[in-house]
Formats: C-alpha cells, structure tokens, sequence
C-alpha cells in the first residue's frame, strides 16, 4: 500500500489523503466524502483501504481517496468554511477560484486514468439506498454495476458539474455514485447498510478479478429518475407506507388531514417523510418506476448464458 497527502495551500492549509494498492491496469477508483456530512461513505473507504490492507490483488490496482472534502466532514458540513463551495457541483475543478475548486481538481487529476470510479454519498435518512448512475446514455456502466448485489438502480439526470457526470462524459469512465441513507444526526451511520455496500464492493472486485474468492450473482433492478409528490394542502401528513414499499397505482400512501394521498403509478417508495406537519408544495415523497431495459446489459447477467 503506498500512501500519499495532496496539499491544498490555504489559511489554513489541508491534506487530502490517497491510498493506492497495485499499478496496473484495470484500475479502480473509490471516493469518499465530497460532502464532508455523508460518512458512511468515509467509514466504508476507510473500511475498504483496512481490507485490501490484508488482501493480495491478483490484477490491476485500487486507488481511495476516503475524505475529498476534509475540511466540511471534521465539522460534518456538506461544504466547508472556506468557500461553502459544493464540490460535486464543480467538478473538473480548477487551481484559482479557491479551496474547494483546487480540492476538486486534485481529486480530478488522480482520477485521470482509472476505468473505473465509485463515488460514496448519503442521501436524506428517509430514502432508499441506492445506485445512481447516467445508464441510458452510457449503458457501459452496467458491465460494472450489474456485479453489485444492491437492490436498486436509479436514473440520474446527468446534473453537470458532479465527479462521476463528468467523469462520463469527458473521459468515458465508467463512473457511478452508490447513495445510502444518512444517520438521524451528525456523524450517525446506518451501519447495516455500511456493510451491505462494503459486501456489494467487494463481490465487485471479486467479479472483476482484483481479487479471489466467490461472487454472487444479484444484479440491481433498473428503475428511471427520482420522482417527486408534492403536499397538494398543508396539515400533518401521516404516512401509511415506508421507503423501499412496491406500490400500485391507486394505493393509500398517507393522508393530511381528511386528503388521501394515492400512489399515481405502479412504483417503489424512494424516500417518504415521517409523521410530519407539511405545507402546501412541501415534498411528501418520491418514487421511482422500474424500466424494463435489461436488454442493455452488456456485462454481468450475460456472462453466465450458456
Ligand atoms: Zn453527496
């Protein structure tokens, strides 16, 4: 393992920690807490770099960088004090408009050559975990993500300016984000679902080759963009469904006050708001739709017929 620390030259000056396993292609990158709030992604790249601490790689080599943002996770901001600059939105960063451009560019620069990167945020405490990636425009990725034993993959819309989007579009890596719900307070991991991700990254590497050992072979389900519903009256929403319910059009989600509120669609509660007093347009929940497009698989499934 070789360790190495980025200087981002400020008032006060911070280190951006690197740790590379192997030098050979293919190479595999996991990043970690470009907000500086979502540490179960950190806790997992720290659990990651103990891992392949005591793991002969058989082929090609792994980088980590646990902490992009180090500065917003010792506070457990989603941006630091500096600039309050979010850095997945200004990827491929650069060296004058400040610290977090300059955090970002350093975390550009060591993704230049890799095929693969996995970027680990949180997403709100009340969503589903979740795989995020840009499949319908670059359907490569599922060569990769269809090795990860997580339930579901979801749309995005290719927002610019984020690390894995521009890693697609300007280098063609295979770059996805992996989303798990954040804790109930600052700091705070959902640490079973820490470790079904860790598991999942690690039927990865083993399905890919960077390391022995035996896969199993549970593909997520597609599904298209994040969907969201709206309070239609303000009052206490008082849910009858939990995120990761299948539902069908027509079914009760909750209610405000004497309003039901149905499902629209056939669909899987993303993310839904606990008992809570809302107002009129305040989001009550999201869902996503499955999309029948396995037909793009260019990896994983295909490779076990005949
Ligand atoms: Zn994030």
């Amino acid at each position: 393992m070789n360790m190495r620390k980025l200087v981002v030259e400020d008032n006060p000056s911070f280190e951006q920690e690197v740790y590379e396993f192997g030098e050979n292609h293919p190479k595999l990158m996991i990043t970690a807490g470009i907000h500086g709030d979502e540490v179960a992604g950190i806790s997992i790249a720290y659990d990651m770099i103990e891992f392949l601490n005591n793991t002969k790689l058989k082929n090609g080599s792994i980088k980590i960088m646990p902490k992009c943002n180090p500065v917003a996770t010792r506070v457990f901001n989603r941006t630091s004090f500096y600039d309050e600059v979010d850095m997945n939105r200004i990827f491929p960063g650069n060296e004058t408009d400040g610290p977090t451009h300059k955090a970002a560019k350093n975390v550009w620069d060591e993704a230049c050559d890799m095929d693969i990167i996995i970027d680990l945020h949180c997403a709100n405490q009340y969503s589903i975990p979740y795989i995020l990636s840009i499949y319908d425009k670059f359907p490569e990725v599922l060569s990769v993500i269809n090795h990860l034993p997580l339930e579901n993959l979801v749309q995005s819309s290719g927002l610019r300016g984020q690390f894995f989007v521009e890693s697609n579009y300007q280098r063609n890596q295979n770059a996805f984000i992996i989303e798990l719900p954040s804790g109930s307070s600052k700091g705070a991991i959902k640490t079973h679902l820490a470790n079904n991700c860790f598991d999942a990254l690690k039927n990865l590497l083993i399905a890919l080759d960077f390391i022995d050992g035996k896969t199993v072979d549970n593909p997520p389900t597609y599904y298209g963009e994040i969907l969201d519903i709206k309070s239609p009256v303000s009052g206490l929403f008082k849910p009858t469904k939990s995120s990761g319910d299948v539902v069908n059009k027509g079914d009760i989600i909750g209610k405000i006050g004497n309003t039901v509120i149905k499902a629209d669609n056939d669909s899987k509660i993303h993310t839904i708001m606990p008992d809570s007093y809302v107002y009129k347009g305040d989001l009550i929940y999201s869902y996503i739709i499955k999309k029948e497009i396995q037909a793009l698989d260019l990896g994983g499934k295909n490779d076990k017929t005949n």
